[in-house]
């Protein structure tokens, strides 16, 4: 036998039901048009209330576990999270350009040198008074030419590079101030969704505990047709029946309905005619 049969049964035998719904959904033991008026009796109407505040207690719960699930915290951090990502990826792909460029760059220089050893060496030759043929003289004077119009080529591709390096130092200090900003906000963002966390699990564990105070007040078998009924009606199984409208559905009983009710036991189960949610008389 489970455990849920074992506890003292209050007894489904005092909710007889209004509606043949119940018959339905809930077997013979609620078909109990023919039960006793004793059996109406014995604190129903406070089972009922307490079936509402169940019903209140569990709304509770299922608003923060869906807020919890979804939280709007949580979806600001994504984004940016997914912010900060692109601009570290940009700024890598700035530092790796960076790096290239910087590269480029001490070639150049490095050929720059070279060229200036060799220009520092024919004008040696040229002027060192070693040679004096005219012809290899001016040989040593074309190659010298050459050698500076190498080191203007070089130097303007230096001059070239340092203006992209430039270039992409500044778009790099940007994406730098990006990042900071960014890390400061995804910390600030971390912070607003463990706050948040924090505070729907406290709330969760409150309603919890006062759900585990309300159950035991409720006879087992109204506890089942609730149970059983919740999924199938958004969450909401039990609803006030206020002005003679279902507060589960919003919709006017019928005045036949109504008159039934009104004729019927004070703690006798009711189901809305129309969303056939369980109806507490407030
Ligand atoms: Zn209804």
């Amino acid at each position: 036998m489970p455990a849920s049969r074992s506890r003292p049964s209050r007894g489904g035998d005092r909710f007889p039901a209004l509606d043949n719904c119940s018959r339905h959904t809930n077997g013979p033991r609620f078909d109990t048009r023919e039960a006793s008026p004793n059996n109406r009796e014995g604190g129903t109407t406070t089972d009922l209330k307490r079936l509402l505040d169940l019903q209140r207690v569990d709304s509770s719960i299922d608003r923060l576990t869906q807020r919890k699930a979804d939280l709007p915290e949580q979806r600001i951090l994504d984004e940016i999270v997914t912010e900060l990502e692109q601009a570290r990826a940009e700024h890598d792909a700035r530092k790796s350009e960076l790096d290239a460029v910087a590269r480029d760059q001490s070639r150049l220089e490095g050929e720059v040198n070279m060229v200036d050893e060799k220009i520092k060496h024919e004008s040696n030759r040229l002027y060192g008074g070693d040679i004096t043929s005219p012809k290899e003289l001016a040989s040593i004077q074309a190659e010298l030419d050459a050698l500076r119009r190498r080191k203007n080529h070089l130097e303007d591709q230096d001059l070239e590079v340092m203006e992209r390096r430039e270039a992409i130092e500044k778009d790099m200090s940007g994406l730098t101030e990006r990042l900071t900003e960014l890390e400061q906000r995804s910390a600030e963002a971390t912070a607003a969704r463990d706050a948040s966390a924090v505070e729907i699990e406290s709330e969760l564990t409150e309603n919890t505990k006062a759900r585990d105070s309300i159950v035991p007040d409720i006879p087992e078998d109204l506890l089942e047709i609730y149970e059983d009924l919740r999924p199938k009606k958004g969450g909401v199984a039990a609803a006030a029946l206020q002005g003679g409208v279902c507060r589960g559905c919003g919709v006017s009983l019928s005045p036949v309905a109504l008159d039934e009710i009104k004729r019927g036991e004070a703690g006798e189960l009711i189901r809305c005619e129309n969303c056939r949610r369980i109806l507490v008389r407030v």
